[in-house]
Parts: C-alpha cells; sequence; structure tokens
C-alpha cells in the first residue's frame, strides 16, 4: 500500500490537450503521485483521458536534465547557472549588437505557462525590439487566430463546452475528438446517451474512431474543406435558413462571400469536388438548415494546412449568416491542441501578435504596450514565423534561437531542414527537462526547466478558461521555471523590468495590461481580466478555474458576441471570402503525395513525456 506523503491533492491542471482538464495530485514517498480527475474542475468534472491519468507515472527523474550544461571543446559539459545565463546574455547581445535585433530569436511552446510565455513575449519584442518569437503552436493553432481575428476582430472561441451538451447538432470537422480530446469526447457521448436524437456528423478524410458515434462521416477529399462549407453557405441561402437580421444589423461582407460560395456549383458539383456522396452531402446540409443549435468544432484537420484561414472562416460564414453564435448550444468551436496554446494567445505569443490581444500593426497598440512596460523600444513589425524562421536559421540570418519546451527536429514538417540550421547555428539555447534531448547535439547551452508537477502558473484551455497548475513537487537538482531563466538573461543585457517577485506577479502585471489604456485604444478589447488585477501570492494561489472576460464584479463569461458586437471597429462580424483551392502540393505538382497527419491515442506529441 503506497503511503502518500505531504502535500495532498493539490489541485492543478493536466499538461497535455486543450481541454485543460482538472487534476488532484498526491506525490507518493516512493515517487510518482496519485493522480485523480477534479470533480471540481468545469472542464472535465472528475473523468480523465488514459494519458491525464497515468501522469504520476511520468515523473520520475531518470533521463531528467538537473544542471545547466555548456558546450566546451565539442562536448555538453556541466555549468553553473550564472556561467550558462552570462553565456546566453552575452552571446545575445553580442550578436544583436553586430547584426541588429533580428538576428536572434525565441521559438517557444503551447507548453509553456502563460506567466513564462508573458516574459518571453515582453523580453523580445518590449527590449530585444524583435517579433522574431514564434511558439508550435503556429503549426496547430495559426489558422484559428487569423480566423477569429478575419471574422471577429479578435482572436475569440465565441462558447464553452457546455454548448457540446446543449447542441442538438454536432460537426467535428478534422478532429478526432475521441483521442485527441478524450474527456470533451465523454461529455458528446455522454450527451448522445441522453439524447439519442442528438446529430453528430464527423467530416475528416479519415475513419476515425470518433465516426464510432457519427450519425453521418462524410469522408471528403484532404484540403476540400473550404469548397464543402462554400457549399453549405449557397445552400443555406438558397434554402431559405438565413438569419437576415442578425446579417443585416452585426456584419458585412455577405454579398461577396455569397457569390463565391455560389460560385462553387450545385450539391452535386461540391459533392464530387470533395469526392463525398450526393445524397450524404445533402443530407448533412439539410440537417445543418433546420438546426438551431448546431455546434461546428475544428481542429488540426482544419488548421494545420496551407489553407487553414481559409476553412475556419468558411466554417465562420455558416454560423454569421445563420445567427448562430454566442448562444447556448451553437456556434464555431477550435478546438485547441495543446496545454496552454491559448496562454500564448492571450500574451502575444506568435511572431505576428503584440500582447493582451493588442496589434503589432497598430501603433497606438504599440505605444500602448511599449509605455507600460516602461521598454526601451517596441517590435515595429512581424517576426519569423515558425517554418520562416529556421529556414532564416540556415541563411545565416538569425544567428541564435532559444529554444523552450519544444522538439522542433522531430515536430516541425521538415525536420531535416530544422536539423540543418540548427547545426549551422552560432548560438542555440535549450529550455527542456530531458538530458538526452533530440535537441541536445545541437545545443551550445542546455536549461534545466520545471517540469509539471514541479510548475507553478497558469494555463487557458479552449473554453477561455483560466486554471491554475500548481507545483506539488520541489524542483529537483538546479532546475528552475523558464520565467526566471528569461528574467536572468534580461537582467544581465541590462533591461530593468524582469525583477519579478514571483509568478504571481508576472500574473498581475498581465492582467494589468488587459485593462491598460482600453477605454482609450481605437479598438476596446474583449479580453479582460478585471477582476483579476492585483491578485497578491494566496489570491493567486486560490484561484478557482475561471473564464475571461473577467468584469471587475461577477464571475467570468461562458459566451460572447451573443449580443451580436464584435471587436471590429464598427462592432460588426464580417463575412470572409474563401476562394476554395486545394493543398499546395496537389497530385501532379512537385509533391505528387497529400499526406495526412494523425494522432495516436495514449501518447502526446514526439512522446517525450507519455513514452515513459
Ligand atoms: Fe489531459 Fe486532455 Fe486527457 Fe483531459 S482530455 S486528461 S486535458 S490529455
Amino acid at each position: 500500500m503506497f503511503m502518500p506523503i505531504i502535500p495532498q491533492g493539490v489541485r492543478t491542471t493536466c499538461p497535455y490537450c486543450g481541454v485543460g482538464c482538472g487534476v488532484k495530485a498526491t506525490p507518493l514517498a516512493e515517487g510518482g503521485a496519485l493522480i485523480e480527475g477534479d470533480t471540481g474542475h468545469a472542464a472535465n468534472r472528475g473523468r480523465l483521458c488514459v494519458k491525464g491519468s497515468a501522469l504520476g507515472e511520468t515523473l520520475g527523474l531518470d533521463a531528467r536534465l538537473l544542471h545547466p550544461m555548456l558546450r566546451r571543446d565539442g562536448e555538453l559539459a556541466r555549468a553553473g547557472w550564472d556561467q550558462a545565463l552570462d553565456t546566453v546574455a552575452d552571446g545575445f547581445a553580442r550578436i544583436i549588437a553586430e547584426h541588429g535585433p533580428d538576428a536572434v530569436a525565441l521559438y517557444v511552446s503551447g507548453q509553456i505557462l502563460t506567466e513564462d510565455y508573458y516574459v518571453a513575449n515582453k523580453f523580445m519584442k518590449g527590449y530585444v525590439g524583435s517579433a522574431n518569437i514564434d511558439t508550435n503552436s503556429r503549426l496547430c493553432m495559426s489558422s484559428a487566430v487569423a480566423g477569429h481575428k478575419r471574422a471577429f476582430g479578435e482572436d475569440i472561441v465565441p462558447g464553452c463546452y457546455e454548448d457540446f451538451e446543449l447542441a442538438d447538432a454536432i460537426v467535428l470537422v478534422g478532429s478526432n475528438t475521441a483521442w485527441c480530446h478524450p474527456t470533451l469526447f465523454g461529455r458528446i457521448v455522454k450527451a448522445k446517451e441522453a439524447r439519442p436524437e442528438l446529430r453528430i456528423v464527423v467530416l475528416d478524410p479519415r475513419r476515425t474512431a470518433t465516426c464510432e458515434l457519427a450519425d453521418l462521416h462524410l469522408p471528403l477529399k484532404p484540403g476540400s474543406d473550404v469548397r464543402l462549407f462554400n457549399g453549405l453557405l449557397a445552400y443555406l441561402a438558397q434554402e431559405g435558413a438565413a438569419d437576415q437580421d442578425f446579417i443585416d444589423a452585426h456584419t458585412n461582407g455577405i454579398g461577396d462571400a455569397l457569390d463565391v460560395a455560389r460560385a462553387g456549383g450545385d450539391v452535386d458539383e461540391v459533392a464530387r469536388a470533395c469526392g463525398v456522396d450526393a445524397g450524404q452531402l445533402r443530407e448533412f446540409y439539410a440537417l445543418f438548415a433546420r438546426t438551431g443549435k448546431v455546434v461546428t468544432a475544428f481542429s488540426m484537420g482544419v488548421n494545420q494546412s496551407s489553407s487553414g484561414t481559409d476553412k475556419v472562416n468558411a466554417i465562420i460564414n455558416c454560423h454569421l449568416f445563420t445567427g448562430r453564435i454566442g448562444q447556448p448550444g451553437m456556434g464555431p468551436f477550435s478546438l485547441t491542441g495543446q496545454p496552454n496554446a491559448m496562454g500564448g494567445r492571450e500574451v502575444g505569443g506568435l511572431a505576428n501578435m503584440l500582447a493582451s490581444h493588442l496589434d503589432l500593426d497598430n501603433a497606438q497598440h504599440r505605444d500602448s504596450v511599449r509605455t507600460f512596460w516602461d521598454a526601451p523600444r517596441i517590435a515595429a513589425k512581424p517576426g519569423l514565423k515558425a517554418v520562416d524562421l529556421f529556414r532564416a536559421v540556415e541563411a545565416g540570418k538569425v544567428k541564435a534561437v532559444w529554444i523552450m519546451a519544444t522538439n522542433p527536429v522531430v515536430s516541425m514538417p521538415d525536420a531535416d531542414q530544422v536539423r540543418r540550421a540548427l547545426a549551422a547555428c552560432e548560438l542555440v539555447v535549450v529550455s527542456d527537462v530531458v538530458a538526452q534531448a533530440d535537441l541536445a547535439p545541437y545545443a551550445h547551452v542546455m536549461l534545466p526547466a520545471l517540469a509539471w508537477g514541479e510548475k507553478d502558473g497558469t494555463v487557458t484551455n479552449s473554453e477561455r478558461r483560466i486554471s491554475r497548475q500548481r507545483a506539488f513537487l520541489p524542483a529537483p537538482g538546479e532546475a528552475r521555471a523558464d520565467w526566471q531563466a528569461l528574467c536572468g538573461v534580461a537582467q544581465r543585457m541590462g533591461f530593468a523590468g524582469f525583477d519579478y517577485a514571483g509568478a504571481h506577479a508576472i500574473f498581475d502585471e498581465h492582467a494589468r495590461l488587459s485593462v491598460w489604456r482600453n477605454e482609450e485604444q481605437d479598438c476596446p478589447r474583449r479580453f479582460r481580466l478585471d477582476a483579476l488585477v492585483g491578485l497578491d501570492q494566496a489570491a493567486y494561489d486560490a484561484l478557482e478555474p475561471v473564464q475571461w472576460p473577467l468584469p471587475a464584479h461577477g464571475g467570468g463569461t461562458p459566451r460572447l458576441f451573443g449580443d451580436g458586437h464584435f471587436s471590429h471597429p464598427d462592432g460588426k462580424a464580417r463575412f470572409i471570402v474563401t476562394a476554395p483551392r486545394v493543398p499546395v502540393n496537389a497530385p501532379g505538382g512537385e509533391y505528387p503525395l497529400v499526406l495526412n497527419t494523425g494522432r495516436l491515442r495514449d501518447q502526446w506529441h514526439t512522446m517525450t513525456r507519455t513514452g515513459k
């Protein structure tokens, strides 16, 4: 019988998928931890999938990176933190002095906490003065970000998980929800058991485990999603399913979007183009047209595509056309892949974002953030996005890169190119928890990071719910939080503003930025954390999972846009013209194969943790 030691039942959050399940963790005397679902967490209400349930078995210190390492005479050798941070700071400072701020870069991850992300973004955009910070969330989320911004004026998921239970139809597009978001799928299964009339439609080239629950599976050709949803928009117009009052009062651009949609032809033509049965396609279209409460959830099959943003907007167009957004049981819903992809978006962790839902290409926003940070400069243009970033490294334009909590030599689309780039790079800094990481052979400096169970901060899940990740294990060896490593380098480079008392102080700054000069902006944000401004350590420790926006008084916000007011300057949503195009490397082109990505049900990412 294993006897738990203190602390007992620490409430934290699963570090894997974007469902963001609450976990209760109790460390065990002989190692590992007893893991239970947190019945008080609204995302999962006590349920965990296999990955989450097995978290306790991933906590051993074997293979951990416990000390900083520096490459000397071709070999990585143990070093002290001061020496390692001096090396990083000196290297970054020298390269910036010789080649300018765009010669350095950070490549971070949806695995790091919001506080780490916030400091990383502030360091690069406000102090280094370059927007060369991108994240592995680029690969999974950037299409959703861009699609939301185009349609709504702000990167916002309008709904919440409860909508899946309140819907009368759920359309899952490019999403193997059963494997990739299992506890949310469990909620859908239960809803279907309770109400067998709930219709489930899966749009996926592959017949996945998710299809077992589906009333209808449309195995569309890879990349034909836009054509299919354009066809739906044209069908909805033809069948008189428009919510004309909503369109007139709250949207712009329906004419052009509809013209392009109609140009795709009738249902039979669309079915041929998408490679699906015309009768089944008609069945789906008719279901969507007659069902008021419909949720269209999408994931990597939509996002990870050369036309991903148009796919997102083609889906949103159909919801705007029928006015089905921001009300219980309806709306487009982006299922995020990683535990903190959303948190990264909130702090501007992508190369084309600023911070706190402000825009890099807006001079007023840039000035506002620079002033708030009291920063010496502010990045004035977008930085390099993930793929371009590693191309620039290979070309010698980026000479120093700091990679944090991600494994690009395995996870990037052209991993061999990343290996070539890193082999040629002047300074490669790697923050990781694993000593023999795939990146280790390329690293000049390795910094030992905290792993799940040791970290302290916040994450945001797919439904905008901010949850605490709380430490229940001590930091092993000399491992430190990523924000601490960033602050150590920033201070050595002479940057003020990186002297935080703890993660709670970073979160407070993040919350204050969300309300900073908000009324003066030409476009006030919906992303606001008013109620979380000024949390002290005790209040931060006690923070319950809550959905932003958070007005100063009252609780969180489950749904947005139900009032028909969007974040564009005129308050209206925009229909986006989405012209269908086939995958860039279509058959007959330079690359004759179309490949489709998938996941392993019980593994996570490149298996560095779940593989244990
Ligand atoms: Fe973790 Fe996702 Fe599984 Fe929940 S569904 S336990 S967040 S991997």
